[in-house]
């Protein structure tokens, strides 16, 4: 029996090769620029948004470029379809960076990139400026696609699309988005707003016990962040007082640190059922351990199942967290601290609120909460968009259909991103899915702020087609 026809399949082997290349040059032309976050001075970030709307322009395009604030550039840009499909498919994407420098170890110059040993290597491989240049391709064929039949891919229909497909591109995501996908959000939301939108994180295959997995990102935890002040008695160092600030501050951090009860959201027992599915039985035991009643099981299964970088993350989905980061006290060694701040960073699963997290704060400070003053300096909800429905069903076929063997699942990432402005503030279900087939072994989850940050050439190359018939798909 033949394979149902993709959307790629209209293009021949020879065609993917070149749009490959073109896509490796479009990577490591946005990786040579730093667009790095904190932009010092502005200024990267608006060359980056440039850059990228001059490439759409020379294939007919009409980008918009924006600047929320000086040197901070968003780029926007729309392919019409001819409206009998419903509303856009947002292609997100941020060309922001974090900071990188040789000298923290890097084997290629950080922004550099080269290419060597079948990697494209620097910084915003995979964070997330391969997506960009992902998004632009898939964008660009279905241009050329416009064109080829002597159409204005700026004004006119373009074949076979029945939904508009948005391009936006914004600077900031690595701080928060107040001058990137927020300042869009509150300002020009017609550039956001659509049925579905495609960002980063998700749709990267996974390793585990001879399987390759596909988790796609469906949710991102919330995140609550406070300061805790912490209230002592001034006094001489010579003549230690048991009500000293940073001495209390120890016993906060302390009580904040205790992993909380696990608690298994509807996202996580999927993503652990689907996996447990295709293990042994021993195995598939452990799995469901892992999502189990008793949390010294749990944690057993995930030590002996999972490499510490995946055994982290884990970890972190089935919990709401709380990691103290930040701790100041003290003025001289001769004064006992009257004052000490403790700052807390708190990780949020879809169904906990606020209130929740300030009530499981002062449970943890228990006898210590009469001598503290909660401050809560900023939160965001965590986000979910659902696991079915016609976007859902086009990403699972185009994974299924370019590896026979990967196996897509739901998935939350512990972490966030600017779905926060699209999916909370405009209820756009945003999905992280950047498709890359990596090579076994590949320590991805480390590359992303870290050193030595790579994307595979033949990770690319799997996933442009993957993206492209994921867009032509729900858009046709
Ligand atoms: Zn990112």
């Amino acid at each position: 029996m033949a394979a149902t026809p993709r959307p790629s399949d209209t293009l021949d082997g020879a065609a993917w090769a070149a749009a490959h290349d073109e896509l490796v040059e479009l990577l490591r032309d946005l990786i040579r620029i730093p667009s790095v976050n904190p932009p010092d001075p502005p200024g990267p970030e608006l060359d980056a948004a440039n850059l990228i709307a001059t490439r759409l322009r020379t294939e007919g395009l009409e980008p918009e470029v924006l600047e929320p604030a000086p040197g901070r550039g968003a780029v926007s840009a729309r392919l019409r379809g001819d409206g009998t499909g419903g509303d856009a498919l947002l292609l997100l994407a941020h060309h922001d960076v974090v900071p990188a420098r040789v000298e923290d170890g890097w084997t290629h110059e950080p922004f550099a990139a080269d290419v060597a040993d079948g990697y494209v290597w620097g910084r915003g491989a995979v964070d997330m400026k391969q997506m960009v240049a992902l998004e632009m391709m898939v964008v660009t064929l279905l241009a050329r696609r416009a064109r080829a039949a002597g159409l204005d891919p700026a004004r006119d229909p373009i074949p076979g699309l029945r939904r508009d497909v948005l391009f936006t591109c914004t600077a900031d995501e690595e701080a928060g988005g107040r001058d990137g996908a927020r300042w869009l959000a509150d300002h020009r939301p017609d550039l956001l707003r659509a049925a579905g939108a495609l960002n980063e994180c998700g749709g990267v295959s996974m390793e585990l016990a001879g399987h390759r997995f596909y988790p796609i990102q469906v949710a991102e935890k919330g995140f609550e962040v406070f300061k805790i002040h912490v209230h002592g008695t001034w006094g001489h160092g010579s003549m230690p007082r048991d009500d000293n600030a940073a001495v209390r501050a120890a016993e906060v951090v302390r009580r904040m640190a205790i992993p909380g009860e696990p608690r298994l959201t509807e996202v996580m027992r999927r993503f652990l059922d689907g996996i447990a599915a295709v293990l042994p039985p021993d195995q598939a035991a452990l799995v469901e351990a892992i999502g189990g009643e008793d949390p010294r099981r749990a944690e057993a299964a995930i030590h002996t199942l999972c490499d510490p970088m995946y055994a982290r993350a884990l970890r972190a989905l089935v919990r709401d967290s709380i990691s103290p980061d930040v701790i100041h006290a003290g003025v001289k060694y001769n004064v006992i601290p009257g004052e000490a701040v403790v700052e807390i960073d708190v990780r949020t699963l879809p169904g906990t609120t606020p209130d929740d997290v300030r009530e499981e704060v002062l449970a943890r400070l228990g006898d210590l909460a009469p001598h503290c003053e909660l401050e809560h300096v900023i939160g965001r909800p965590p986000v979910s968009a659902p696991a079915d429905g016609p976007l859902w069903d086009a990403m699972v076929d185009a994974i299924r259909a370019h590896d026979p063997d990967g196996i897509p699942l739901p998935a939350m990432v512990p972490f966030a991103t600017d779905a926060k402005s699209t999916s909370v503030i405009l209820g756009v279900p945003t999905y992280g899915f950047a498709p890359l087939r990596l090579e076994p072994g590949e320590r991805f989850l480390e590359r992303f702020h870290g050193v030595d940050e790579r994307v595979g050439l033949d990770a690319l190359q799997w996933g442009l087609p993957v993206l492209y018939d994921v867009v032509a798909t729900f858009c046709g």
